[in-house]
Parts: C-alpha cells; structure tokens; sequence
C-alpha cells in the first residue's frame, strides 16, 4: 500500500490575469474531489501519521490520504477550511511567513496576479480547527540556490515564527519551487524537522525518504475523472 499526498495551491475561481491557471482549482471542483475521497472511505491523516507509515508502523485507517497546501494563500482559510471540515477532513498547510498577511502579493515572480496571504488569525483557527501547519521558508526562494546562512535563516526562523504563532512544534517543511539537493536537506534535518516534501509525482511508500516525500500534484485543468485516476491508479 502506497498513500498519496495532494497538495493544492489556490482554492478560488482563476484571475483573469493569471500566468498559472492550473494553480486554481474552484471551490467547486474541490468540493467534487473532497466529496469524492468521502465516498471512496478515504480518512484524511496527519503528517505525524505519514513518518509512521514510512518508518513502518501500521496506520488504523484503511484508505489514508493527506491533503496539503502550498504558500499560505487566504483562499485556504475562506474556501477549502469550511468544505474539508464539513466532510471531517484534515490537511497541513505550508506556509511562507514572508507573506503572513500580505494583501495582493506573489511568491513566483513570473506570476501577474497578485494574491491575499493568510493572517496571523486565519492561520492560528485553522490550528485550532485540527488543521497541521508547515513551514514553506520564509521568501519562498529556491533554497538550492542560496548562500549556506541565508538557507538557514529560512529554515529556522520560518519555524521558529509559527511555533511562537501556534505555541507548538513545527516539524515539517515543504520546499519552495520543490527546490531541494542534498545540502538543503541536511540543513533541513539540521533545523530539526521530521519530514519535507517535494513536488516530485507520485505516492509515498514504507521505507522511504521522509526528507523527499513524492505529492501528487491537483490542478484546476485536472477533471473529475484524472482525480480519480490519481488516486487510484498513479503509483
Ligand atoms: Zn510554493
């Protein structure tokens, strides 16, 4: 058994300007998928329960998924918490603390659209909603290209943040970009998180890498049908 990892960007209808359509999926749509994996008797799982699974350990759910979120966009909080929780699902969403509260900003450069940021609040509801929150650095740069001090103050100090937001540990980290080789990992491991994950396509197996845990990428291009396909038959 192999258990697949989405991850998500924007839960929101595309801006008409937007470089990156596919980086939309509509509330809609979500709502399908979500309602989709409920039929289907998927149970959306902790990370904490990803590393036990790799590490060996038997999960009490049969269908286990974990559904993630990249860069901390407000959508998450206004359009996917309220559908995921109707449905008693879980995720973890990765945050770049650069952007907490920013109104009408990008991560990626190259993108025209400008988009909200979760606030401080926002993201401490969802904490306290049962939700998981990861670190996705603190610039979202490519961390491979980095000098050795500044990968670690975007490590550290992203974690270091939201544990003072959340008065909890911080234990996983997406990279930015799925920019990694295999100094950021050491320095991943060194700033004392469990686990990091790519956007390399597939599931995760026992046994693996939990510093390079594979996702499954979902896109607003994406049909009811290629979700299906995704979560049943993509290895
Ligand atoms: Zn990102």
């Amino acid at each position: 058994m192999k258990i697949p990892v989405l991850y998500y960007h924007k839960i929101d209808f595309p801006k008409k300007n937007a470089v990156y359509k596919g980086l939309y999926v509509t509330p809609k749509q979500f709502k399908r998928q979500m309602a989709l994996l409920k039929i289907l008797g998927y149970s959306a799982i902790k990370p904490e329960d990803l590393i036990s699974f790799i590490k060996g350990h038997k999960l009490s759910v049969k269908k286990p998924v974990l559904i993630t979120f990249d860069d901390g966009y407000e959508n998450n909080f206004t359009n996917a918490y309220p559908i995921l929780k109707s449905l008693g699902f879980t995720s973890l969403i990765f945050i770049s603390t650069g952007f907490i509260g920013k109104k009408k900003s990008v991560p990626d450069e190259r993108e025209s659209a400008p988009e909200d940021f979760l606030d401080k609040n926002e993201i401490r509801s969802m904490y306290d909603g049962g939700f998981s929150i990861g670190s996705h650095g603190i610039s979202h740069y490519y961390l491979d290209k980095l000098d050795e001090s500044v990968l670690i103050d975007e490590l550290t100090f992203s974690k270091a943040y939201l544990e003072n937001l959340l008065n909890t540990d911080i234990n996983f980290f997406s990279y930015p970009f799925g920019a990694y080789n295999a100094n950021v990992i050491r320095a991943v491991k060194k700033a004392g998180y469990s686990g990091a994950f790519t956007t390399a396509k597939g599931k995760v197996g026992a046994g693996g890498n939990p510093y390079e845990l594979k996702r499954i990428a979902v896109n607003g291009y994406n049909t009811i049908f290629n979700f299906l396909y995704k979560i049943i038959f993509l290895q």
